[in-house]
């Protein structure tokens, strides 16, 4: 745990008790603060009590009394309204932090030279920031690793001058994080997302805009237009990271072209080609960022290399889960929406695709100009008859309704196929709700279907 020094004698509120909730509390109070916890879940609530923390509806108390609110990433500050927490804060003077400005705060006291990595980007957060902290381990290095992925921020050990934090952040936290200052700050890319948070577009990605002015060095993807404005607003200790499409080649960048990163000089530095774990121009972007990162850390490129290699691939993103015969099995649960499984569908050929569940707005319309590399779709929950229209005449199907039938069918489709190497490849491009609890438990169900082949 990081005891949070910085608001030691002092009261705090404190409005959402999920994991990250309750992790602040204790390390606040730890700390030595006078934390008052709420939440509208009362199992939240209880929990919190349990182990200590002070509990109160803050509806009743008075906010004069407070130095400051600590929210939940998820609990909206701004958008579609201010939270009823904000607005009692606001009235009362009192400033509205997350966990994350606790930390940074405490680092500047404790350890201020600390390494922190801090990671964002609306596609490729927790890939890259769990890329970066395996090169890292893989080289020695002390490495927490938490943030958005994992562990809450304040349940890693304290900053340290040879202790790395490698850190994944959501806009909603950076947009709790005013003094935001990492070392090295990563923004990955910038497309649409979470509109109803943020208000707009433009808001989105000024909030993304913050990581990078605060931090020491930028490291920075200028493949869409907002992340490349980003950049050329920032003068010096600016890494760009370029992915090229077609021959438009950007210079200073460091660059990827077929899995191969070079440098701003153009002499190779990795080479991520044949890593199962990193396939897909999108993972190309991912490796790039890891290489810039673990090179500002001092890392050579045979350590990086190293690192790169042994990357065991996060689950439920175009995991491999097995060969049987000449089939590779493929769980990609975590494509929810039709540009995710687009990532997927440009990795593979001969494709045994299970898709469907609660659809997204568009469907798999945007995936049609890859129907040529499925040989066979496999139908399952509440998108069904509309992605049968869409798949009607182009793609074969079966509607198999559930995900146990899908699997038997499309592992059945596959081994019967002439391809060399045919792929069942579950990418729903769909939410998991009208059947799973979350795409980690389809994912889940996925993996023990397949294993459970004979
Ligand atoms: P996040 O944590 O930002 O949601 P993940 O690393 O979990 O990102 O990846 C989620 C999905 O986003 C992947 O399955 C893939 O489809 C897509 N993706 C990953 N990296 C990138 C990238 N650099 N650019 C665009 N899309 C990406």
């Amino acid at each position: 745990m990081t005891p949070v020094t910085t608001f030691a004698g002092r009261r705090v509120a404190l409005f959402g008790l999920g994991a990250s909730g309750l992790a602040t509390a204790l390390a606040l109070k730890a700390g030595g603060a006078a934390v008052v916890a709420w939440d509208d879940h009362a199992e939240g609530v209880a929990k919190a009590s349990g182990q200590g923390i002070e509990t109160a509806d803050l509806r009743e108390t008075d906010f004069s009394q407070f130095a400051a609110l600590i929210l939940s990433p998820g609990v909206p500050l701004t958008h579609p309204a201010p939270h009823w927490t904000v607005a009692l804060a606001e009235a009362a003077g009192v400033e509205i932090l997350g966990d994350i400005e606790l930390f940074c705060r405490e680092r500047r006291k404790v350890a201020p030279g600390a390494p922190f990595v801090a990671i964002t980007g609306t596609n490729g957060k927790s890939t890259t920031t769990a890329l970066v902290a395996h090169i890292l381990r893989a080289a020695g290095r002390d490495v927490q690793m938490g943030g958005n992925i994992g562990t809450a921020i304040l349940s890693l050990a304290p900053p340290a001058a040879d202790r790395v934090h490698v850190v994944e952040l959501s806009s909603f936290q950076i947009d709790l994080t005013p003094s935001l200052d990492p070392s090295v700050g990563v923004l990955l890319n910038i497309t649409p997302d979470h509109l109803d948070r943020h208000g707009t577009f433009a808001q989105y990605a000024a909030i993304k805009a913050r990581l990078i002015q605060g931090s020491d060095l930028a490291i920075v993807g200028i493949d869409d237009g907002p992340s490349r404005a980003i950049a050329e607003r920032r003068a010096d200790r600016l890494v760009r990271i370029h992915v090229p499409r077609g021959a438009a080649l950007s210079a200073d960048a460091l660059t990827v072209r077929d899995g191969v990163v070079s440098d701003q000089a153009g002499a190779p530095i990795a080479n991520v080609a044949a890593i199962r774990s990193l396939r897909g121009a999108h993972n190309g972007q991912n490796a790039a960022v890891a290489v810039a990162v673990a090179r500002s850390l001092g890392l050579d490129d045979a350590a990086i290399q190293v690192g790169l290699e042994s990357f065991p691939g996060l689950p439920h993103r175009m995991e491999e889960v097995r060969v049987r015969g000449r089939v590779l099995f493929v769980n990609d649960s975590k494509a929810t929406n039709a540009d995710s499984t687009e990532k997927a569908l440009t990795a593979f050929r001969d494709i045994h695709w299970i898709l469907g569940g609660k659809a997204k707005d568009g469907g798999i319309f945007p995936l049609v100009p890859y129907f040529e590399r499925i040989a066979h779709a496999y139908l399952i929950g509440a998108a069904s008859d509309s992605f049968a229209a869409t798949l009607e005449g182009a793609v074969p199907y079966t509607r198999c309704a559930t995900l146990d039938a899908a699997v038997a069918a499309a592992a059945a489709g596959a081994a019967a196929s002439a391809a060399p190497e045919p792929v069942v490849l579950l990418s729903p491009a769909c939410a998991s709700y009208d059947q799973f609890r979350s795409f980690e438990q389809r994912g889940d169900v996925f993996r023990d279907l397949v294993r459970a082949l004979d």
